[in-house]
Parts: C-alpha cells; sequence; structure tokens
C-alpha cells in the first residue's frame, strides 16, 4: 500500500487547507469538507475550531508517528478528537475525559460510538485515579482544559500516566487564569509551573489569530 500522510493539505475551492485522513469515510462530525483524493478520503481540519489544527497551522512540529495512545484532558463534543481519532487510524486509542455529562452525551453519540479507537471518560480531570477503563502509560497527554488550575490537572495526569520522556501538550487559556495579568506573563507562569515539576519545554505556540491570548505548549516529561 502507498504510504500517505495522515495529516496534509487539501484544496477546496481554491483554498488550501489542513486535513486528515478520514477513519468514517463519507461521514462529518461540524461541517468539514470531504476531499477525495488518491484512493482516500480527507476531511478539512478548521484552526477556528480545534486548537490543535491551531497550533500546527502556526507552526508546531509534533509527529504522531511513534504514538499509539493518547490521554485527552477535555474532550468536550469531540471536534478535535476525532481529527486526533483519524491520525491514530486501527492502530492508536484516545481515552477523552470530559466531566459535563451534557457534552459527553454528544461526545458519545457523535464520536465514540462510532469510532472504536476513542474511549469516553465521564469523570473530572482533578481525579485522575478515578479513570478506571486505563491500564496502561501513555505516549501523550493533551489537555485543553479551560481552568484556571489547567497547568496542575495537567501535570497531575502526566506523573499517574505519562511514559517518561514522552510529551505533554498543554493549550494555555490565558484569561481562565489571569485576566489582570498580560497573556504574555500568564504563559511565562505557567511553563515556569511546569519547568518546576520536571517538564522540559519543546516548544511554544501562539494562537492567535485563531484563538486569541491561548498558547500550545509542548513539554517533555522529565522525572527524576
Ligand atoms: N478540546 C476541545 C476541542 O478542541 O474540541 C475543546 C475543549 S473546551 C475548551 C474545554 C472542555 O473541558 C469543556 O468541554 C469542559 O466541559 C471540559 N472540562 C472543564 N473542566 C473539566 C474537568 N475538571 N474535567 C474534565 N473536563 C473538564
Amino acid at each position: 500500500m502507498k504510504n500517505v500522510d495522515v495529516i496534509s493539505r487539501v484544496i477546496v475551492n481554491g483554498k488550501s487547507h489542513l486535513a486528515t485522513i478520514n477513519m468514517l469515510k463519507g461521514t462529518t462530525l461540524y461541517g468539514e469538507k470531504l476531499v477525495s483524493r488518491d484512493g482516500n478520503e480527507y476531511r478539512t481540519w478548521d484552526p477556528f475550531r480545534s486548537k490543535m489544527a491551531a497550533a500546527y497551522t502556526k507552526g508546531l512540529q509534533f509527529d504522531f508517528s511513534k504514538i499509539r495512545n493518547i490521554l485527552y484532558l477535555g474532550a468536550s463534543t469531540g471536534t478535535t478528537v476525532s481529527h486526533l481519532s483519524d491520525i491514530m487510524g486501527h492502530t492508536g486509542k484516545i481515552f477523552a475525559v470530559e466531566s459535563s455529562a451534557r457534552v459527553a452525551r454528544e461526545l458519545i453519540s457523535n464520536v465514540s460510538s462510532k469510532r472504536t479507537n476513542v474511549i469516553p471518560i465521564i469523570e473530572d480531570a482533578r481525579k485522575p485515579r478515578n479513570y478506571f477503563s486505563i491500564y496502561d502509560k501513555m505516549d501523550l497527554v493533551y489537555c485543553d482544559i479551560a481552568q484556571p488550575d489547567q497547568t496542575n490537572i495537567a501535570t497531575d495526569n502526566c506523573k499517574i500516566y505519562l511514559k517518561e520522556e514522552k510529551p505533554l501538550l498543554l493549550v494555555i487559556k490565558t484569561r481562565s487564569i489571569d485576566v489582570t495579568m498580560s497573556p504574555k506573563n500568564v504563559i511565562s507562569q505557567e511553563i515556569r509551573r511546569l519547568e518546576g515539576q520536571s517538564f522540559r519545554i519543546k516548544q511554544n505556540i501562539d494562537l492567535a489569530p485563531f484563538d486569541k491570548d491561548h498558547a500550545m505548549v509542548e513539554a517533555i516529561f522529565c522525572p527524576a
């Protein structure tokens, strides 16, 4: 079989869009466009709807080829989770944590009931020991939780579930942390917090104009 990139760019109406190979051919989730090319069907990945797509568009360098399982905190209705599901395909799994039962109902009916590599966990990410469906350590923790203590929530989960020397992708929503401080200073403060908890910062991407006052930080877990 021809080796193809699971994350690619496609042209729709003359414009280039980020896209993933659709695991569920013929289906869309949030109004994204489907494009057939070389025997594959691609789903456009909207950087205004997904911070991971925004980060890629703004220059994030992140290779999923060695990632087999992901702990995703703040799954919401599954927009980004669905693209990670495309990327993982049949060889990987995403454990998708969401605390709101109302939101999780949509995650289950629209995403995890159809995509067998998505395992929903309806729990508070502040209580990571309650995730009974996780039986292994993770290759990646992704956190997009928009809470004042989001960095500590992410690191607490990493200490239990992330393999050593593996990445955390943390979305920092500065206005959820401190509206009185400048966004730049909030990001520096959260980066220092990560460094103080055995993480080495690899990338720090400003998500504007897709998400104002947000950053995506890649930090490698290096416990002593
Ligand atoms: N990551 C999603 C995406 O790109 O499609 C958007 C996530 S949205 C910004 C944040 C989500 O985190 C909300 O759905 C919210 O209910 C959830 N959340 C907030 N606090 C949480 C907690 N303590 N545990 C689990 N989920 C939480």
